[in-house]
């Protein structure tokens, strides 16, 4: 049983956004894979929810304009991952959205769930990283567009002010445009287990040099975290084992990895670096380059 004392279900964003801000204790609930979870273990006891699914138009996913892709709050991870927009645009994200949970899981389970639990273990976490990945916050008065750096604010934590909604997830044209991407997700089983270390990677290669190159980590600190230094010693080199091996090793250096259960911190290291280095040259084959010896 679930000790929920009320439940509010609006119809529409507009009244979502009115009832959550006057009554910001309300806690919101989307798919509800971690929320009654948490129920369900006496951390949210006698809770009022605030449920997004009879809210039309949130799990939709479109291209805008400016090639910016709009990925909708309350898109389950099944539909993110048979989208053809996602998969033609940022195969990435199909490839970490398959890759979290079990079929159930996944059809239930929210990208802006996934988010705003604020676990660093969240497989769409180091891949948006990676796609320089924007989120849309919106008040009943007020909306922001903040990078996902600024939102990750502690294990658990996140940059939700009182009122406030994810709606969409922003992936501009120049996250994703031209450039080829993967995400290795490292867990003790294939199926339903949280990753011991998530690396997502994009490379962007011209005359077999890196034009650009981003890499999120999850699970390598207490948030996730990009790998700035070794995205900046990649830049104008030329696409070799051994430069893709040096980026590696510096993918360690902003990773504070811990001893859990899960994982030694130097088990850690290692996958960092080893997982690093397979996830950055398979990105440089995708995006049409190819890693010379
Ligand atoms: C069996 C099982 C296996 C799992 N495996 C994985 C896995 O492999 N990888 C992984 O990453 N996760 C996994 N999870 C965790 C969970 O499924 C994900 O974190 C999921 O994406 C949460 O989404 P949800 O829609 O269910 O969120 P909910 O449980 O509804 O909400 C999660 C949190 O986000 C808040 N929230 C949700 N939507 C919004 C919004 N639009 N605006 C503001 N706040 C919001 C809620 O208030 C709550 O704090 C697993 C969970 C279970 C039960």
């Amino acid at each position: 049983m679930f000790d929920i004392c009320e439940l509010h279900e609006p119809a529409t964003l507009e009244e979502a956004k009115r009832i959550l801000g006057e009554a910001p204790d309300l806690k919101v609930i989307a798919g509800g894979t971690d929320v009654l979870i948490r129920m369900q273990h006496g951390s949210l006891q006698g809770a009022g929810l605030l449920s997004l699914r009879s809210v039309p138009g949130l799990d939709e996913i479109r291209l805008l304009g400016d090639g910016t892709i709009s990925v909708g709050a309350m898109a389950p991870f099944t539909r993110i991952f048979q989208n053809d927009l996602v998969r033609e645009q940022v195969p990435i994200l199909a490839e970490a959205a398959v890759s979290m949970g079990g079929p159930q899981v996944r059809n239930m389970a929210t990208i802006g769930g996934n988010i705003c639990n604020g676990a660093v273990s969240a497989d769409s976490a180091s891949t948006l990283f990676a796609l320089d990945a924007l989120l849309k916050l919106e008040t009943s008065t007020d909306e922001r567009i903040i990078p996902m750096g600024d939102f990750y604010a502690g294990p658990g934590k996140v940059n939700l002010r009182p009122g406030e909604l994810l709606t969409a997830i922003l992936i501009p044209r120049e996250g994703y445009e031209g450039m080829g991407g993967h995400y290795i997700k490292y867990a003790m089983r294939k199926a339903m287990d949280i990753a011991t270390l998530g690396v997502a990677a994009m490379a962007k290669v011209r005359e077999n040099r890196f034009a650009d190159l981003r890499i999120g980590l999850g699970v390598a600190a207490p948030v996730p975290i990009r790998c700035f230094e070794a995205e900046a010693f990649a830049k104008g080199r030329e696409v070799t084992l051994e430069c893709i091996q040096e980026i590696a090793a510096l993918a360690v250096k902003p990773s504070r990895a811990r001893t859990s259960w899960r994982a030694s911190k130097d088990y850690r290291e290692h996958l960092i670096e080893v997982l690093a280095q397979r996830a950055v040259a398979e990105a440089v084959k995708r995006g049409g380059g190819c890693c010379a010896d």
